[in-house]
C-alpha cells in the first residue's frame, strides 16, 4: 500500500492558513485585553526565581513568596545562598510545594553561582539552544520553566507552552497531530516570525484569555475569539 503523504502545495496552504489564524487571534486578544506588561519582575533574578515559584501554583500565592524572599534577601544569590534550606521552604511556603521548590531554587542558584560565576548576563548572552540545553541539565527546571527564563529573563525569542495554550489552541482547532512540548511550540515557532516583543505578549494574552474566557468551563459568550473557534459553545448547541 502506498504510504499516505500532505502534497507540498497543500502543506504550504496549511501552514499560511496556521499563520494567517494566529496572527488573527494575537490581534483579537490583544484588542480584547492590551499590553499584558510580563514578566511582572524587578530584576532578572527575580524572573527566574517566580518561574521557578508559579510551577502549580497561582500567581497571587507566588507573589507573596516573592514578597518573604525580597524582605530576608533582597533576592540576590548571596542571599539565597546564605539561607538555610529550611528557612526557604519557610518563606516560599505561600507557592505550595515549597521543600521542593526550595531545593529547585537552591539548584538553580548553586549552579548559576558555579558555571557563571552568579551571573545571569554571562549565562544570558548564550544563543537561544544552548541556552536552553544549559537550563534544562539544571535540577527542577523542564521545558515550561526553562522557555520562560529564555524568553522573559533573557529576551530570546521562544514561545512557552502552558496548559492555557494548549487548551485554546487545541479547541480553536490548531493542535498538532503529537501532543509533545515540541509539538506544540512548533505550532507558533513554525508559523509566525521569531519575534522576543511578540511572543511576549501573545503568552501572556492566552494565559490572560484562559483565565477569563477559555476556562476549564469556557464562557464562550462574549469570546473575541468566537468567530475563529471551531468549539465555541454559542454555535454548537
Ligand atoms: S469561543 Fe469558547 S472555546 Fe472558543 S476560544 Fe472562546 S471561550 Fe474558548
Amino acid at each position: 500500500m502506498t504510504p499516505r503523504t500532505t502534497p507540498p502545495s497543500q502543506r504550504d496552504d496549511d501552514r499560511r492558513s496556521a499563520k494567517t489564524s494566529l496572527l488573527a487571534i494575537y490581534q483579537l486578544l490583544y484588542k480584547q485585553y492590551g499590553p499584558q506588561h510580563w514578566w511582572p519582575a524587578e530584576t532578572p533574578l527575580e524572573m527566574v526565581v517566580g518561574a521557578i515559584l508559579t510551577q502549580s501554583a497561582a500567581w497571587i500565592n507566588v507573589e507573596k513568596a516573592i514578597r518573604n524572599l525580597k524582605a530576608s534577601t533582597d533576592l540576590s544569590i548571596e542571599g539565597l545562598q546564605s539561607l538555610p534550606q529550611g528557612e526557604l521552604a519557610r518563606l516560599i511556603h505561600p507557592s505550595g510545594y515549597y521543600n521542593v521548590k526550595a531545593r529547585k531554587i537552591r539548584a538553580f542558584i548553586d549552579w548559576l553561582a558555579e558555571e557563571y560565576d552568579g551571573d545571569l548576563d554571562k549565562l544570558f548572552a548564550l544563543d537561544t539552544a544552548e541556552l536552553r540545553n544549559e537550563l534544562l541539565s539544571v535540577h527542577g527546571v523542564g521545558e515550561e520553566t526553562a522557555d520562560s527564563i529564555i524568553l522573559y529573563g533573557a529576551h530570546q525569542p521562544i514561545f512557552v507552552i502552558d496548559a492555557y495554550t494548549r487548551r485554546i489552541i487545541t479547541r480553536l482547532g490548531l493542535a498538532p497531530c503529537e501532543g509533545t512540548y515540541a509539538a506544540y511550540q512548533g505550532v507558533f515557532m513554525d508559523n509566525l516570525p521569531h519575534d522576543e516583543a511578540m511572543f511576549n505578549e501573545y503568552h501572556a494574552l492566552l494565559v490572560q484569555h484562559g483565565k477569563t474566557f477559555c476556562r476549564k468551563k469556557p464562557v464562550c459568550a462574549g469570546c473575541c475569539l468566537d468567530n475563529l473557534c471551531p468549539s465555541n459553545e454559542q454555535t454548537s448547541r
